[in-house]
């Protein structure tokens, strides 16, 4: 596969000390299928992962990845 890139924060790019999952409430808008939940994983790094905005930001992050075809439905 040509998506797989090494780990780093999702939010910065350093070396991520975490990895945390997301769960979009409408699986649709984030290419899935309604009703049925799709799970995201991501790396933050020990700076980011403590940051009270951390949540928003990923969620922005991933929602421009899905809509930039990177994030692939399986
Ligand atoms: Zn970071």
């Amino acid at each position: 596969m040509t998506n797989q890139s090494p780990a780093s924060c999702l939010l910065c790019g350093a070396p991520p000390v975490a990895i945390g999952a997301f769960m979009p409430e409408r699986p649709e808008d984030f290419g899935g299928i309604p009703g049925k939940t799709r799970i995201f994983r991501y790396y933050l790094c020990s700076s980011c992962q403590g940051k009270p905005d951390a949540q928003d930001r990923i969620e922005k992050v991933i929602r421009a990845e899905v809509a930039g075809g990177v994030a692939h439905a399986s």
